[in-house]
């Protein structure tokens, strides 16, 4: 017999069901909106051409640098490409500080990269480095510069290879004088200011680089078709026809190689639907938008990425608590639940704590009882509270990971690539996709569902996790930058 507490948490998971018809539904608008994207400017789906315009296949040589600035971390990373579809990465990876995404100036922030970007020169490359030192100083001898890929994974107008206005901030960001700036050269500014051999050659959003990186790993007959991200944000990467790119005409500067026929576009997906056409929107959904610092938009991402699955959560369970014919964690301490307990604060919830409650198969969900105390101070809970816990956890997760089948499926669809006997491959990155026991088969499940795809598409569609992808795929885009001279836009 169901307890209050459990028939209630059921009834809250059944909000977040995506059954396949919605499923359905959403792929066909999907595409109706990616082609609105590629054939004008504003549209909710972005599809902003990325002027790369082939995938590697294994033999690029050479050392670059690549730094992410993902959203949670900012990774430097020098990269060694070896030629034979292997590499060697060295990378170290700092917290962003809260303060610098959304209370100072860019400057504070793009000082605080550079200032990063030489700590990690020093520890890794201190020869070169007080070589170039050394020959300026002396005022002799050639420069020589690191070619450097900057992924920056926000939204970006793209001017050309190396150049890119931000649009506008997402996942937690928000430094208002940023907007409107290209960020490569705010980034080459920090730099000069502290003398470092480092040239700002390419702009890379990570999806672009983890599909470049997948593309260089395995590269079959077919190269890689879409990149994906499912991190703090979500957002995809996939190889169109330039005939297809019709709002290419209007872009009178753009200047690109054409001889492959293709170019990559980066989607950003997390922006799909934005008007909610088709997109489910629980209560909870709804709250969360309205008070986040950018509501109205990125809709899609705030019901699939990292950085939204854990307040989703915790809003189910605060409506639970305090539901006075329901209530949950009774039986935990006040001080857990005192009026400043993380259950009470936005963002207080990460959503590896899903990761873990969907993991659980431990006696009396010990798992889930230690992943409460740990993330949310909770003590004491019990075992219903605990099923609870679980019901929501596996419905948000469920959700997320279904309607991330959603942009796939209409990737898959819209560039015909389904049509034959090849696999398709998919790189993905990020620490949803990675981490969430059962994100894939979800994904899954649901791709099977849709008519177009079926258990024969859903067959021919390899996905694999391209590791550190935005490293190594900033250096292949930097080494694509420096190398063809005709991909490089004078800057102003
Ligand atoms: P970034 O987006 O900065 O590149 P990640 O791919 O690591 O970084 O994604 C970070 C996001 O993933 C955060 O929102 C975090 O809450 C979430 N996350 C971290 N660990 C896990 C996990 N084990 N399971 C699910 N989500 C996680
Ligand atoms: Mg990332």
């Amino acid at each position: 017999m169901s307890s209050p507490l459990l028939a209630e948490a059921t009834r809250i998971a059944r909000e977040f069901d995506y059954p396949a018809a919605q499923v359905q539904r959403g792929v066909a608008e999907y595409i109706r909106q990616s082609n609105e994207g590629l054939a004008q400017e504003n549209t909710t789906l972005s599809q902003i051409p990325t002027f790369v315009t082939a995938v590697p296949n294994g033999t690029e040589k050479g050392l670059y640098l690549a730094v992410d600035l993902g959203g949670t971390n900012f990774r430097v990373c020098s990269v060694q490409l070896h030629g034979d579809t292997t590499f060697s990465l060295t990378q170290s990876k700092i917290m962003i500080p809260r303060e610098l995404m959304a209370s100072g100036t860019s400057k504070d922030l793009f000082t605080f990269l550079a200032r990063q970007i030489e700590a990690f020169l020093r520890i890794h490359h201190n020869e070169h480095f007080e070589a170039h030192k050394r020959r300026r100083r002396e005022g002799k001898g050639e420069e020589e510069l690191f070619d450097l890929g900057f992924t920056f994974s926000f939204p970006v107008r793209q001017n050309g290879i190396n150049s890119g206005t931000l649009i506008r901030w997402t996942k937690g960001f928000n430094i208002p004088d940023a907007v409107g700036h290209d960020v490569c050269a705010l980034l080459q500014s920090a730099i000069d200011d502290l003398d470092l051999p480092v040239r700002v050659a390419a702009l890379v959003n990570d999806t672009v680089g983890t599909l470049m990186a997948r593309s260089y790993t395995s590269p079959g007959e077919t190269g890689t078709l879409l990149g994906a991200i499912f991190g703090t944000g979500t957002n995809g990467a996939y190889v169109e026809k330039i005939e297809n790119i019709s709002k290419l005409q209007h872009m009178k500067d753009a200047h690109f190689d054409t001889t492959t026929g293709e170019m990559i576009i980066n989607a950003e997906w997390g922006s799909f639907d934005n008007q909610l056409s088709v997109l489910p929107n629980t209560v909870y959904d709804r709250d969360l938008d309205a008070d986040s610092n950018n509501p109205g938009i990125q809709m899609f991402e705030k019901r699939v990425s990292g950085m939204f699955l854990g307040e989703i959560l915790r809003r189910t369970l605060l409506a639970l608590h305090k539901n006075p014919d329901v209530g949950i964690f009774k039986s935990a301490s006040k001080a857990s639940l005192s009026s400043d307990a993380l259950l009470y604060r936005q963002w207080g919830l990460d959503t590896s704590l899903l990761s873990a409650v969907e993991a659980d198969k431990s006696p009396d969900m010990i798992d889930i009882k230690t992943a409460l105390k740990d993330h949310l101070n909770i003590e004491n809970a019990s075992n219903e509270d605990c099923e609870a816990v679980k019901i929501l956890t596996h419905a948000i997760g469920k959700r997320a990971a279904r309607l991330s089948a959603v942009a796939i499926a209409a990737v898959l669809i819209h560039t015909g690539k389904l049509q034959t006997d090849d696999i398709v491959d998919v790189g993905v990155d990020g620490s949803v996709v990675e981490f969430y026991p059962n994100f894939e088969d979800h994904l899954r499940t649901a791709l099977r569902e849709i008519t177009e795809v079926g258990l024969a598409g859903e067959k021919k569609v390899r996905i694999g996790i391209s590791k550190d992808g935005s490293g190594v795929g900033a250096a292949l885009i930097a080494l694509v930058a420096s190398k063809d001279q005709t991909l490089r836009n004078p800057r102003e």
